[in-house]
């Protein structure tokens, strides 16, 4: 069985089960950001995707587009960090483009929305692949995305999710040259980047929410 496209309800759920999972992922995060940053990393995320839980969970969403952008514009406002700007950056990057008749969430528009989210991030934080960012993460994914749009969700998930923990394994051996990371320079190497894992773990739990759904 498989499933290849998510009502506007259901991608609702979807987030907030994305949001619980970041906000239970926040000491692994946490020590991520301890060994290459000043270790607020966990802390961001989990207030921010606490706060991105409570949004939800309140409201009754008309477009993808309304949903995504929420979801952009929260983080934004409740995060501190150069996390907050970047992910609420990807967030409100992949619902812009989105069209207010996009009801259903399928490969094409997951595939879409990840263009345009990545796009926005590299124009808004001017990181590099090989910088040693998220963006590190968030490209191939989004590459793999691309190539799997035919796909069902479900399967292309799996792909796209594997493409970024690759990304997270090669910013080990990456020097970071932007943010805060970027004071540490060589110390860096051997650590993986706490915004690539974040990106990661995003997808990881889309993918684990998609695959529950799936009728034994
Ligand atoms: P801060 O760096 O302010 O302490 P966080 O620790 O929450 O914020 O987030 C750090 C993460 O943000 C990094 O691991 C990196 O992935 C991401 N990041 C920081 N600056 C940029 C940037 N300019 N472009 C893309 N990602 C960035
Ligand atoms: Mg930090």
């Amino acid at each position: 069985m498989k499933i290849s496209q998510l009502k506007l309800e259901e991608l609702r759920d979807m987030f907030i089960y994305v949001s619980k999972k970041m906000i239970e992922s926040k000491s692994l995060l946490t020590q991520a950001d301890k060994a290459v940053g000043d270790g607020d990393h966990g802390v961001n995320m989990a207030r921010g995707f606490e706060t991105v839980r409570q949004k939800l969970e309140g409201h009754s969403f008309t477009t993808i587009k309304e949903l995504v952008n929420t979801i952009g514009t929260t983080l934004m406002v409740s995060v501190g960090g150069a996390s907050g700007a970047i992910f609420g950056t990807f967030f409100t990057g992949a619902a812009k483009d989105l069209k207010e008749e996009q009801h259903n969430f399928n490969m094409n528009t997951f595939s879409q929305m990840l263009f345009n989210g990545l796009k926005a991030v590299k124009q808004r934080g001017k990181a590099n692949p090989g910088d040693k960012t998220m963006v590190d993460a968030l490209e191939p994914a989004t590459l793999k995305a691309r190539e799997m749009t035919s796909f069902p969700l479900s399967r292309a998930l799996i792909d796209v999710t594997e493409e970024a923990r690759k990304g997270v394994e090669k910013t080990k051996n990456m020097i970071a040259k932007v943010g805060k990371a970027k004071s540490l320079g060589k110390r860096t190497i051997g650590y993986p980047d706490p915004g690539a894992i974040s990106t990661y773990l995003i997808l990881k739990y889309m993918m684990e929410f998609i695959s529950q759904k799936i009728p034994n």
